[in-house]
């Protein structure tokens, strides 16, 4: 996405506590962002559904519907923009949870306008919607399909989380090359890391019983013994198909 596009996101801010909510309306407002609110999770879900944010500024606590029903419902309907949980409590398992679901990155309350904003910017830098984004990649008999979140393996199809999408997106876009685990945990998991290496290994160990021929003996998705991962396939093995979202 470039800088233009990242400025002008669309971002729904969905928060029962009005000065909160106010007072980050305002700031975004100010960087230039549009901005879409709501102060329950039922109105946040139909917004989201209707505008299809860039970014979602997600509180847990909500009425009506909480922020985790909120996030495990937009996963359902596949809508892609991404999501920044806000929670009052300081509980790692929250945290945990609200990642579990696919949220981009976390922020405890309270927390510093400044502190927000850069977090906002770090995951719209990741967000997808510029014109040269990888919608679907093919090689050898896996299909997959970054726009549906649909993959398939040999026809069949592929059990794959957002999540794993991502990491799959990642290493495509970045065939050939070496990727850490730290650089794995810091986009896909966010600079907030709270996962750890390890987290990182099991899902590569997921991935390859999907997405491998031989899982035990990979040619995709192959170790650099103490550096990282790396996607092995060539530009030639990959049919891509790009485009603005
Ligand atoms: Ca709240």
């Amino acid at each position: 996405m470039s800088t233009e596009a990242t400025e002008t996101a669309k971002i729904l801010v969905v928060e029962d506590e009005a000065a909160i909510l106010l007072g980050v309306k305002d700031n975004l407002e100010i960087e230039g962002y549009t901005v879409l609110t709501a102060s329950d999770g039922q109105t946040g879900l139909k917004l989201a559904e209707e505008e299809d944010p860039d970014l979602i500024v997600l509180d847990i606590m909500l009425p009506k519907l909480s922020g985790y029903d909120v996030l495990r419902k937009l996963r359902e309907k596949r809508i892609r923009g991404s999501v920044i949980m806000l929670t009052a409590k300081k509980e790692e398992r929250d945290k945990v949870q609200g990642l579990q679901l696919g949220a981009d990155d976390y922020i405890t309350k309270p927390f510093s306008l400044v502190e927000f904003l850069a977090r906002v910017k770090a995951v719209l830098r990741r967000t997808p919607g510029g014109a040269d984004q990888l919608k679907r990649a093919k090689f050898g008999d896996v299909d997959l399909d970054f726009v549906s979140y649909e993959a398939t393996k040999g026809g069949a199809k592929l059990d794959l989380t957002p999540r794993e999408f991502k990491i799959l997106k990642l290493f495509i876009e970045n065939r050939g090359r070496v990727i850490s685990r730290n650089e794995l945990l810091d986009k896909v998991w966010g600079y907030d890391v709270f996962p750890t290496t390890r987290t990182v290994d099991n899902h590569i160990v997921k991935l390859r019983k999907q997405i491998e021929d031989d899982p035990s003996n990979p040619t995709r998705i192959v170790s650099i013994r103490g550096v990282g991962y790396k996607f092995a396939l060539s530009a030639e093995e990959i049919d891509e198909t790009r485009g603005g979202s």
